[in-house]
């Protein structure tokens, strides 16, 4: 089952009413551009219920600028903190796991699933469960619980927007064709800050470094992640599900401008691109307003401006993790859920704990094979599944990253 990007379904409310969103995640990168585009229309949006997972000054600041009618902080021991923030404002505030999963069931036409990693799944998943439209940035719903998330968002007979950029590109190159037309789909991959240094450079990487991304500003897990390629791997799983395609007809290019976003190839040879200046607001207003569109604050493209566009292949020697999370996806079942288990402690430790750059991309190979033989890579039954399979993963990478650091 995959997405189908040509209707719009009941969850389109008409035009004349103000659409209401909520915005899991609303502290993060992607929560703060969804923000800004809803303040710039007020008209056409009001903001619902709002979350964040420690950084209570910024959450209760969002919550009154946008009028919020609900505030939940995910860390549990800051509840007292976001009350006195919000105290004489009328704003409810709650705090802890449950109460994420209560905001993404708070009464809305469209959640923003923007929280990072795993620990956004639950959440997600019940926004999907409700019958929200969900704008998708949160691609761990995808990686680690394809089928089983795809499968929630039909069974509420709601829409699933993407977010990522080269899955908004794709979702736009596709509305309105035939999907049987669909030859290829090619993400492409900025290559990150280090798509020009050597092997031993790379090797020698400090967190600091691999934090500067060439064109895009985002959070610091998935900008690890762009520099190791880590990033394009995921998608490759996301699209996997979110398209009608087999896994031979995806496919990365390295794009260091990141203006082509994605490419769509069909069978008459022709190929659909969507291009823009490397700005997240641009796919996230894309979510927000579809099947309409709303105007983003973003620099304009000029192509005379930009001159050139240059292309290579991506160099899975250099950058390993291209490579495993393809693997992991031809692999299947919970490979997939492993591989991002393993890779959000990998690159905490990059981050923390002096775990090498290239040892991300071993520790993530190790412990999807070790937890093959404990018989983790079977196909998850349900979300629990998923869940269970994800904290023993985390476990195991936790426990084998003492033979690293
Ligand atoms: P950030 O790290 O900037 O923000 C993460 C958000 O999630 C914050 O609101 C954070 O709260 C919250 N959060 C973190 N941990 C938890 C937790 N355990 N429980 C509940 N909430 C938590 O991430 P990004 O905005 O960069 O990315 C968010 C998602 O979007 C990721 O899945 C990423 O892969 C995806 N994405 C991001 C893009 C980007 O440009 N940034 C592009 C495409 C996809 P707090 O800050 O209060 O601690
Ligand atoms: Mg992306």
């Amino acid at each position: 089952m995959s997405l189908d990007a040509s209707t719009p379904s009941k969850a389109t409310p008409p035009p004349a009413q103000r659409r209401r969103v909520s915005v899991l995640g609303a502290t993060g990168s992607v929560g703060q551009s969804t923000l800004d585009l809803l303040s710039r229309s007020t008209d056409a949006f009001e903001v619902v219920a709002l979350t964040g997972h420690s950084n209570v000054t910024l959450l209760a600041e969002q919550a009154k600028a946008s009028c919020a009618k609900l505030a939940v902080i995910g860390d549990a021991a800051r509840y007292g903190e976001l009350k006195a923030a919000l105290t004489g404002t009328g704003i409810r505030c709650a705090a802890g796991p449950e109460a994420l999963v209560e905001a993404a069931a708070e009464p809305a036409d469209c959640v923003m699933a923007a929280i990072m990693g795993a620990a956004g799944l639950r959440p997600t998943f019940e926004a999907a469960r409700q019958g929200r439209r969900v704008a998708l940035a949160n691609k761990e719903c995808l990686v680690s619980a394809g089928d089983i998330f795809i499968n929630a968002i039909a069974a509420a007979g709601t829409e699933l927007v993407p977010v990522d950029s080269e899955h908004s590109a794709a979702f736009q190159a596709i509305a309105g064709s035939d999907p049987s037309g669909i030859e290829r789909i090619t993400l492409t991959a900025s290559g990150g800050p280090f798509r020009t240094w050597s092997l031993e450079q790379i090797e020698a990487a400090r967190p600091e470094q691999a934090l500067k991304h060439p064109n895009w500003s985002m959070g610091r897990k998935i900008t690890i992640d762009s520099a190791t390629l880590m990033n394009k791997g995921l998608e490759l799983i996301e699209a996997f599900h979110l398209f009608p395609v087999s896994i031979a007809q995806l496919d990365v290019v390295v794009h260091p401008q990141s203006i082509i976003h994605c490419l769509v190839s069909y069978t008459d040879g022709s190929v659909m691109a969507q291009l823009g200046c490397p700005d997240m607001r641009t796919p996230i207003a894309f979510s927000l307003a579809w099947p309409r569109r709303m105007a983003a604050p973003t620099e304009r493209l000029d192509l005379v401006k930009l001159g050139s566009m240059t292309f290579e292949a991506p160099d899975e020697v250099r950058f390993p993790c291209l490579g495993i999370a393809r693997a992991a996806l031809i692999k299947g079942g919970s490979a997939p859920a492993i591989l991002n288990a393993a890779n959000e402690i990998a690159v905490d430790a990059f981050l923390e704990k002096g775990l090498g750059f290239l040892q991300i991309a071993h520790l993530v190979s190790d412990v999807i094979e070790a937890a093959d033989v404990r018989g983790l890579a079977r196909p998850p039954a349900g979300l629990e599944d998923v869940l269970a399979v994800d904290a023993e993963s985390r476990q195991l990478a936790r426990t084998m990253l003492r033979a690293y650091v």
